[in-house]
C-alpha cells in the first residue's frame, strides 16, 4: 500500500513563504476535471486500491514540528506502506528520511533539484531548506546520495559533495541518456524547481537552464529501482500561473505514485 500524506510546512524556507498551500493545490490539479486519472502507460489510479491519500498532517511549529513528520512517517513505513509525501518547503525531507531510516538502514536517495541543499547551516538555521541533505549524510541515513539537474553548487557546497561522496551530476553535463539503476530501496526527492522556470512558475527559486517536464518523467519513468518512498517540494501556489506548477506536480505525483504501486 502507498500512503500519500500532505506536509503543509514553509517555516524554513529562507527567501519566500507558500509552500504550506501546495498540498491541497496539487490534490486539486490531480482531480481536475482538466485531466484523467490515468498513467502514461495505462493504469487508472482512480479508486485504485493500491493506495490511498491520508490527507494533510496537523502540524505544530519548529522544532517540535521535525518530531511530528519523522513520527507521521515512520508509522507507515514501520507497517510496511510506501509514503509518497507533498510538501511543503525541502526542509521536510530530513525528518521523513529519518521516518524511513530504521526500516531501511540501506536506503538509497535520488535527489532532482537545482540546488543541492547542502548547507551546514543557511542564515543561521541548520534546519532550513538549503541544508537537508547535509543533516542527512552526516548523520549517515543515505547509503548512496545522487543529485540531478544541480546548476548552483557555491565551493561550500562542492565541499560538501566532496565530503559526503555525493554522486552529482550537473545540470550542464546532463545527458537525455542518461539512465539509473539502484539497487536495494530507493526513495526519490523532487524539488519542483529542479525545473526550467519556464516550465514551473509556481516556485520560490527561480534557477533558469533547468529539466523539461518531460526530461524529469523520462528519468522517473525509466529508473530500474525498488521506490520505496518520495518526495515532492517546493511548490509555491503564491506564485504559480493558472496553477501550471499545480498540473505539473500532480503529473509528477501519478507517475512517481506508479512507481510505488
Ligand atoms: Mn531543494
Ligand atoms: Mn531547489
Amino acid at each position: 500500500m502507498v500512503v500519500s500524506l500532505g506536509i503543509p510546512l514553509d517555516e524554513n524556507s529562507s527567501f519566500l513563504r507558500g509552500a504550506a498551500q501546495a498540498p491541497q493545490q496539487i490534490r486539486n490539479a490531480y482531480n481536475s476535471d482538466s485531466s484523467n486519472y490515468w498513467t502514461e502507460n495505462g493504469i487508472n489510479l482512480k479508486d485504485n486500491p493500491n493506495w490511498l491519500d491520508a490527507g494533510d498532517l496537523k502540524l505544530s511549529r519548529m522544532p517540535g514540528v521535525f518530531h511530528e513528520i519523522e513520527s507521521e512517517v515512520s508509522k507507515h513505513v514501520d507497517s510496511g506502506h510506501r509514503v509518497l509525501s507533498l510538501g511543503g518547503d525541502h526542509s521536510i525531507t530530513y525528518p521523513i528520511i529519518k521516518g524511513f531510516a530504521r526500516k531501511y538502514p540501506d536506503l538509497n536517495i535520488l535527489h532532482i533539484d537545482a540546488h543541492g541543499d547542502l548547507y551546514d547551516d543557511f542564515e543561521g538555521n541548520k534546519f532550513s531548506h538549503a541544508c537537508p541533505f547535509a543533516r542527512i549524510m552526516e548523520e549517515g541515513l543515505a547509503k548512496r546520495l545522487v543529485q540531478i539537474g544541480i546548476r548552483t553548487y557555491n565551493a561550500h557546497q562542492r565541499e560538501q559533495v566532496r565530503r559526503f561522496n555525493v554522486e552529482a551530476i550537473e545540470m550542464k553535463d546532463w545527458n537525455d541518456s542518461t539512465t539509473f539503476t539502484f539497487n536495494g530501496p530507493l526513495y526519490i526527492s523532487l524539488d519542483l524547481d529542479a525545473l526550467d522556470p519556464a516550465f514551473v512558475p509556481g516556485v520560490s527559486h527561480y534557477e533558469p537552464g533547468g529539466f523539461s517536464t518531460r526530461q524529469v518523467l523520462t528519468v522517473i519513468q525509466n529508473l530500474r529501482a525498488d521506490v520505496v518512498g518520495a518526495d515532492i517540494v517546493e511548490l509555491n501556489p503564491t506564485r504559480d500561473i493558472n496553477n501550471v506548477t499545480a498540473m505539473v506536480a500532480a503529473k509528477f505525483f501519478k507517475e512517481i505514485l506508479l512507481r510505488m504501486i
